[in-house]
């Protein structure tokens, strides 16, 4: 059985051996570096089917290694960060990051977290089949098939959370979606921890599809409850 390969770029050697030690119990193979010029080799040699990585390491700016990875790899990378400021994660998402987790997380969350990393290194392998229908809405398309979204017929970058959680809004449109909801279908899991991460995704797809990202037109936002996919 293939066993996935995972490379961990951590400075910290606690969170090293917590990594290592849930990678271990499960059916992953790994390789660890501890700064960024480390990281930069091994990307190259290791092919990892995902990348785990730290912000902040000694030699180089996490964002810097994001960027040089993604010139030439679409290896999902999740960011691990210190620093519970959204901008931080913002930024490194801008920069290709796939998905990030906040420091200190639990092992559940990081197990969730390459889960769905995996399924969409799997998913691009094999193009969806099953779906084939088009979404349209006010100036909004997405093509299922192609996993592309639209916006007055110009594709919108979107990363792959991005793109999972406008789906998940797409196929309710009209109905208001809870954050557990949206938590449960977008991560596979609904901790209650992940509500702010919730925020920052939903501020960054905002950002690509709403024309006014302050007054949204497409995403509505009930207070305390969840979201809305409005019909235009
Ligand atoms: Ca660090």
């Amino acid at each position: 059985m293939y066993k996935p390969k995972i490379l961990v770029v951590e400075d910290d050697p606690a969170i090293t051996n917590l990594v290592r030690t849930t990678l271990d119990t499960q059916e992953y193979q790994y390789h660890t570096a501890k700064n960024g010029a480390g990281a930069m080799m091994e990307a190259v040699s290791y092919n990892a089917d995902v990348i785990i990585l730290d912000l902040g390491l000694p030699d180089m700016d996490g964002v810097d290694i994001i960027k040089k990875i993604r010139s030439w790899s679409l290896v999902p990378i999740i960011v691990v960060s210190a620093r519970s400021e959204d901008q931080d994660k913002v930024e490194a998402l801008d920069a290709g990051a796939d998905d990030y987790l906040t420091k200190p997380f639990s092992i559940d969350e990081l197990l969730a977290r390459l889960r769905v990393a995996l399924r969409r290194s799997r998913t691009d392998e094999a193009p969806a089949q099953a779906q084939s229908s088009i979404y349209r809405n006010g100036n909004l398309t997405i093509d299922y098939a192609a996993g592309c979204a639209y916006m007055e017929g110009k594709e919108i970058h979107l990363t792959p959370i991005e793109y999972k959680l406008l789906c998940v809004l797409a196929k309710n449109t009209g109905k208001v979606l809870t954050h557990n909801y949206i938590l449960k279908e977008v991560w596979g899991s609904a901790l209650a921890s992940d509500t702010p991460s919730l925020r920052v995704f939903m501020a960054t797809l905002r950002k690509k599809i709403e024309s006014n990202p302050s007054e949204p037109k497409y995403i509505q936002t009930h207070i305390g409850v969840g979201y809305r996919m409005i019909r235009q």
